[in-house]
């Protein structure tokens, strides 16, 4: 038999009463997801999912940034003069900026508890990500030999 407690969603002031060993329950009323950690109620994401939000969020941009570094290397590479002086500048500050960019913006799980997540070491991240940049400028001038070859053809 379980001991019941009453609570009261913050976000409705709705009363209802649920198991004391709850840790996370629906607002009969409102259906917001509430958390309750040592008899304090909150509302809204909790930090692990805060993080894998901004996991995911920072996943993509990262990707945005470095797809636009791809394709400004091959524009680069493939066309005429007057179009690739644009894009050469482009590619040069996102293959400069990008990897600092991603490095810096990588989100931090290291405070969470039981995440097991570790702080992101920024240096060797930023080597990592610069050595990407590097790949994705052999891929460029990979894409590029070939397609003058077959232009040539
Ligand atoms: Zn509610």
């Amino acid at each position: 038999m379980t001991n019941k407690t009453t609570t009261k969603c913050p976000d409705c002031n709705y009363e209802f009463s649920i198991d004391e060993s709850t840790t996370q329950c629906f607002c009969q009323k409102c259906g917001k997801v509430l958390r309750i950690e040592n008899e304090v109620i909150t509302t809204g994401l909790s930090k692990m999912e805060k993080y894998n939000k901004s996991l995911k969020s920072w996943k993509k941009t990262s990707f945005v940034i470095a797809l636009i570094t791809l394709i400004c290397d091959i524009v680069v590479l493939t066309s005429d003069i007057d179009i690739s002086v644009f894009f050469l500048f482009i590619g040069i500050a996102f293959g400069i900026f990008g990897p600092v960019a991603i490095a810096i913006t990588e989100p931090d799980g290291s405070n969470i508890k039981n995440s097991g997540l570790r702080k992101p070491n920024r240096v060797i991240n930023w080597l990592k990500y610069l050595l990407v940049f590097l790949l994705l400028g052999v891929i460029a001038f990979s894409v590029s030999t070939i397609t003058y070859s077959i232009n040539r053809a």
